[in-house]
């Protein structure tokens, strides 16, 4: 079979659509992609709308045979991504590659529905000698559990009220973990994350990948790419999902904490001081990023603010 480049390999994709054009843009992005992969460095592309952006990087990256996750910012280009463009990419591959692209969504815990609730509601139930919900909308739920294959509420077809999804799912702070869960073995959310190991192609939000960032990787399997769609949204993203907040009032509020279970007055001042050199420090950088390395007041503060909690922790 003749080695296909990324220019046939996108003829073949587009050739496929009802509408096939010729768009210029998605060729030189393509090539672009294909060349920062292979060379392993970073690339931004700013692609203008009918670009045909999503095309333009997936055969890039189903020709380079590197696991990659894309991670979107909203909820209907991953759909679009699983349900069109990846399945179109998937089958041009296998009728001109000869092989398999693999793809998967993965989302955060909460979105899938927790087998372990289900049974402690029910559990409840036969204990109380209740209905276990209370809700029609739970037991519309956890009779959906019996017949759905993914647990994941994006297939819901109904409108599902948020409160009845609480009652049924789990944060990952709340999941003990497969290994100490009694339906861990055939959780849907573990099931998910299983077939993405295994996948080409992984499909996720940037909050997610933001959270595998501040976890040192532990939610998303090893990749070699990634692609970031919609990333005017990912410094906001990654900041308010992998960042910690800190500032004057919080440090109030611990050492209004501290003083309530510590009697320990000089620890107390100590704590308020170093809120008040906090402040300080901030003032002149309101609404503006603190960027790296840190102003020697900022660092300074911080410091002492590290080593009173230290104290505070061991006294
Ligand atoms: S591991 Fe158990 S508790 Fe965690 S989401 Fe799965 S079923 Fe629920």
């Amino acid at each position: 079979m003749t080695k296909l480049g990324v220019e046939d390999l996108l003829d073949a994709t587009v050739d496929r659509l009802e509408r096939s054009e010729s768009r210029p843009g998605q060729v030189t992005m393509a090539r672009e992609i294909t060349s920062a992969i292979e060379s392993g460095r970073h690339l931004i592309v700013q692609a203008g709308t009918g670009t045909g952006k999503s095309l333009g990087y997936l055969v890039p990256v189903a020709l380079s045979g590197r696991r990659t996750v894309v991670a979107t910012y909203t909820k209907a280009l991953q759909d679009q991504l699983a349900k069109f463009d990846l399945p179109l990419v998937a089958s041009v591959v296998e009728a001109e590659l000869g092989h398999d692209l693999t793809f998967a969504v993965l989302k955060g815990r909460s979105n899938y529905l927790c087998l372990q609730r289900v049974d402690e509601l029910n559990d409840r139930s036969q204990q109380l000698d209740v209905d276990p919900s209370g809700t029609a909308a739970v037991r519309k739920l956890i009779e959906w559990s019996h017949e759905t294959l993914t647990g994941d509420s994006g297939d819901i077809d109904w409108s599902l009220s948020d409160n009845a999804w609480r009652q049924v799912s789990v944060t990952s702070e709340e999941c003990p973990g497969a290994r100490k869960c009694p339906r861990g073995n055939d959780c849907f959310a573990e099931r998910a994350r299983a077939l993405a190991q295994e996948s080409d192609v992984i499909v996720v939000n940037t909050h997610l990948y933001a959270l595998d960032i501040a976890s040192d990787g532990s939610i998303l399997p090893d990749h070699d790419v990634v692609i970031f769609d919609e990333a005017h949204q990912l410094e906001d993203v990654v900041s308010s999902s992998a960042s910690v907040a800190i500032g004057p009032g919080r440090v109030a509020s611990i050492a209004s904490t501290i003083r309530s279970v510590i009697a320990d007055d000089a620890l107390y001042t100590r704590f308020g001081r170093a809120g008040t050199s906090l402040t300080t420090a901030l003032a002149a950088r309101s609404g503006q990023r603190v960027a790296l390395p840190l102003e020697q007041s900022i660092a300074d503060a911080l410091v002492e603010l590290r080593l009173c909690t230290d104290d505070a922790l061991t006294a």
